[in-house]
């Protein structure tokens, strides 16, 4: 942009407003449009899709790039900017340019940023809007806050897990619309880009300097941990500078509905698809969250994702909603009547939110009461002794303020249309300050009639009207043939083509009168608006609380729902290691696949057979089976009966995933090193509590040493972890090596060999297979003829030992071991190896990508080493 000296006054103007708001885009109010000047201009134009045009040159003939939207769509834009991540400062015309004197005086009354937004039409569909805010010390240590204003929703604790990584798991389940960042440097590096990676679309920021922590509203108190840690002090001062009316409102939830939660990583509620899909080109696809969604209320929907993606860990709090859930299972004239309901409840959250940031609708405030009505209704139905106990405990929290309710049901009419201003709000006799200008108005309005039909008779012209243009104001037309007729008193306004118009003094005297009577009544009833609106602005905590009592029953009423009508179990959950699942069923893909579902069934326990290595060619369910084991515990951990004959869950307190490649090249790791990583922070962290999940470990490299890393892993897992373990692997050698360890089982995919190609029987059976069926798969998937014929070929010469490896010429045969996956070393690897002491000994996170890859390679060279059986490298 051009240098200040040659600025017109208006570009002036709007530097001057830019500098006050560093980071934000300024939407400038010119004429009917908001205006961006500049580089915000291009980038207004790419993201929004407009047209970029250029301002008349300037003294030195420099043309500023110009960018607008009109005003009255200004929401819509304002939307899209916000959730592609951007801070919006609007900038309006504080003065009327027609009095204006010179340059119209400007200023900003509204900022909007996507973790602080609470209109509907930016917000778009009921999920939660957190903005979070997390701290990363020198230490390593982690924690976090958030808040989601427009449910008052307020959470904060120590991170998950360290590093990174640890606060990025510790916001998964929230989805961020905003981050804000306090760390050093050196932690700001390795931080961002994490963050950066898990939450694509967010806006991240650094974090204002900290508030005093006595500053914190008292109904967020102190935290579980009775500190108030200092990314809590950096949100709210945050919020103090975006959105103050909202702080008072706010009030701290527990993630873990008062006990432990199950910890998911980032990572695992990702590969378990539990409110986002895997795969990014696939936006639409199923999820837990979709599968499981019958609420009825907006909610319902936020309290359902909240409720699958922080399940709990405490084994009779998971037994209260089960009972609660069991209660309306065994209920189902209450089920249906809840349900029915709520349909069409109110987002009355939000609503306060809008009431509390004085952004609401008058007709918004009718739905408030509708919706509150409603949940006083049902509080009411809950408090009686029939009610079955474990819901009545919802009943307090329900039941709106009674002084708030009498308010809304004294105060507003019946219906109002959605355009409908402050002055159509409040019924008559509710507010004598509004109804006596409101009267004198109508009065005028009657007078002007009575002046008609009065000139009408005294001039005998039928056909005079009074009518009214924004130009002229009231005016008598009279049409020409009765011209003649018109009295002296009418003065002449205006000749049009049929018609004349007159006025005359009454008629001045009562337009000035309906005039003002109607800027008085208008005044008085936006006086009344704002004062309404204070008085249920001290209400906006507890109508978020009925807001989550009704978002929790929704889910509970959902839970039974599903239940009743897919026929699911109410798993025993207990504080043991046990996992027994019976005839289950993989939550989503049960859905998708109907009576095509094979169910199978799960036996781990920690105590004995904590570990199943699975195996089974391509295709036939492996990964089905492990993500099934996953779901289904964390849905009996979130309340929820399961797709299953019958479950046994002995509670998880750590669930943990490494799934297929996740290549991540912009990161600068292969997808080999990824799984490694990924590894490492689960044999890391994962303990007697918690899940383990491994889908095709030690795939990224050569054959030996994936398999020799692969076994060392499954070692650890089962004499140092001690998790509950599924374990899916295309070394069929590992079935061996497993056969000696006294907590392992081995389990495969059934299939059947039939002439025609195999079969997928989709059945899990005891014990290892022999054959990867590999060019079977292949040859469903289409490969030409020929390429299938040749490496059959190739195939069973390998097996019968013809080649010292593939591709080696029959000439070069040498003894020793073939590349085939029968061979194996007799003496498997143990921790006590030195190389796999070494592998496990040193923790990966303090080394580079480098030193890793270096260290793997070393690893590798051992272990595949000097020429020999690979066993006694060892
Ligand atoms: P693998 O991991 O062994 O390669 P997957 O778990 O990806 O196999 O399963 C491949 C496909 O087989 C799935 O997409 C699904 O269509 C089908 N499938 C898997 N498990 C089952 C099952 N239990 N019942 C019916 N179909 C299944
Ligand atoms: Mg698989």
């Amino acid at each position: 942009m051009a240098g200040a000296a040659s600025l017109t006054p208006l570009l002036e103007q709007y530097e001057r407003v830019k500098s006050r708001y560093p980071g934000h885009l300024v939407l400038f109010r010119v004429g009917d449009f908001y205006e961006t000047f500049g580089e915000d201009a291009r980038l207004v134009a790419r993201e929004l899709d407009v047209v970029l045009t250029a301002r008349a040159p300037d003294s030195r003939g420099d043309r500023t790039p110009m960018a607008g939207v009109p005003h009255h769509a200004v929401d819509t834009y304002l939307g899209r900017l916000v959730r592609k991540g951007y801070k919006v400062a609007l900038c309006d015309q504080v003065e009327d340019p027609k009095l204006a004197k010179g340059l119209v005086r400007r200023e900003v009354t509204r900022v909007v940023t996507p973790g602080t937004v609470l209109e509907e039409s930016i917000l778009g569909g009921p999920e939660s809007s957190f903005l979070a805010s997390v701290v990363l010390s020198p230490d390593g240590r982690g924690a976090y806050a958030a808040v989601d204003v427009t449910t008052g929703e307020w959470l904060s604790g120590p991170a998950d897990a360290p590093g990174p990584e640890g606060l990025a798991s510790s916001l998964a389940a929230l989805r961020p619309r905003e981050i804000l960042y306090g760390a050093r440097p050196e932690e700001k590096e390795k931080l961002v880009p994490v963050l950066r990676a898990e939450f694509p679309r967010a806006r991240l920021e650094a974090a204002p300097p900290p508030v005093e922590a006595r500053e914190l509203p008292a109904t967020i108190g102190v935290a579980p941990d009775g500190a108030v840690g200092e990314p809590e002090a950096r949100l709210l001062a945050y919020l103090r500078a975006t959105q103050p009316r909202l702080l008072p409102h706010v009030e701290r939830v527990d993630r873990g509905g008062g006990g432990r939660r199950l910890f998911l990583d980032a990572k695992t509620l990702r590969h378990l698809e539990v409110h986002r899909p895997m795969n990014p080109d696939d936006p639409a696809g199923p999820t837990l969250l979709d599968s499981w969604d019958e609420t009825v209320t907006a909610a319902g929907r936020r309290t359902l994702s909240f409720w699958l993606t922080n399940p709990l860990a405490d084994a009779g709090r998971i037994r209260a909603r089960q009972e609660a859930v069991q209660a309306l299972v065994d209920r189902p004239e209450l089920l249906e009547r809840l349900r029915t309901g709520f349909r069409g409840f109110p987002d009355v959250s939000r609503i306060a939110s809008r009431v509390a940031g004085r952004r609401a609708r008058p007709d918004e405030l009718v739905a408030l009461r509708r919706g509150l009505a409603l949940a006083a209704t049902v509080a009411q139905q809950l408090e009686t002794p029939e009610a079955p106990p474990p819901l009545r405990s919802y009943a307090g929290d329900l039941a709106p303020s009674p002084a708030l309710l009498d308010l809304l049901l004294r105060t507003l009419p019946d219906e109002i249309g959605r355009g409908a201003g402050p002055a159509e709000l409040f019924r008559p006799g509710h507010a004598p300050e509004v109804d006596a200008p409101r009267e004198e108005h109508a009065r005028a309005l009657e007078e002007l009639a009575a002046l008609e039909r009065r000139e009408q008779a005294s001039t005998g012209i039928k056909g005079l009207k009074i009518g009214y243009n924004q130009v002229f104001g009231y005016y008598f037309e009279v049409t020409r043939p009765h011209l003649a007729r018109v009295p002296p008193h009418f003065r002449r306004r205006q000749t049009v083509a049929t018609a004349e118009r007159f006025v005359s003094d009454e008629l001045d005297r009562l337009a000035e009168r309906i005039a003002t009577t109607s800027e008085a009544a208008e005044r008085a009833a936006e006086a009344r608006w704002e004062s309404f609106l204070g008085e249920v602005d001290r209400e906006v905590a507890r109508i978020h609380r009925v807001s989550r009592a009704v978002g929790a029953l929704d889910v509970l009423a959902d839970f039974a729902h599903l239940a009743v009508a897919r026929g699911y179990v109410r798993p025993t959950v207990e504080s043991s290691s046990v996992l027994m699942i019976r005839e289950g069923r993989h939550p989503v893909l049960d859905r998708q696949l109907a009576e095509r579902f094979v169910a199978n069934d799960v036996d781990l326990d920690a105590q004995q057979h904590r570990l199943l290595v699975l195996t089974g060619p391509n295709m036939s369910g492996k990964s089905t089976y492990m993500r099934g084991v996953g779901l289904l515990v964390l849905l009996a951990q979130a309340g929820s009966f399961v797709p299953a004959r019958y479950a046994r869950v002995g509670v998880v307190d750590r669930l943990f995933t490494r799934m297929g490649f996740t290549d991540e090249i912009g990161r600068g790791k292969s997808s080999f090193m990824v799984e490694m990583l990924e590894v490492a922070e689960i044999l890391r962290s994962a303990d007697a509590g918690s899940l383990v999940l491994l889908d095709e470990v030690g795939r990224g490299t050569s054959t030996f040493d994936g398999l020799a890393l692969a076994w060392a892993i499954l070692r650890y897992l089962h004499d140092v972890t001690r998790s509950r373990t599924v374990l899916a692997t295309h070394y069929h050698q590992l079935t061996q090596l497993s056969a000696g360890l006294s907590g392992a089982r081995n389990a495969h995919l059934a299939v059947q060999d039939r002439p025609g190609g195999i079969v997928f029987l989709h059945r899990l059976v005891p014990g290892a297979t022999e054959k990867s069926y590999g060019v079977h798969v292949a040859r469903l998937a289409g490969l030409p003829a020929e390429v299938l014929r040749a490496a059959e070929g190739l195939l069973s010469e390998l097996e019968a030992g013809e080649f010292g490896s593939p591709g080696q010429r029959p000439a070069s045969r040498r003894a020793g071991p073939r590349y085939t996956q029968a061979v194996l070393w007799d003496a498997a690897p143990t921790a006590s190896d030195p190389a796999v002491a070494e592998l496990l000994g040193r923790p990966t996170e303090a080394e580079t990508a480098e030193e890793l890859r270096a260290r793997l390679s070393e690893l590798k060279r051992r272990l595949s080493g000097p020429p020999g059986p690979p066993g006694s490298t060892a």
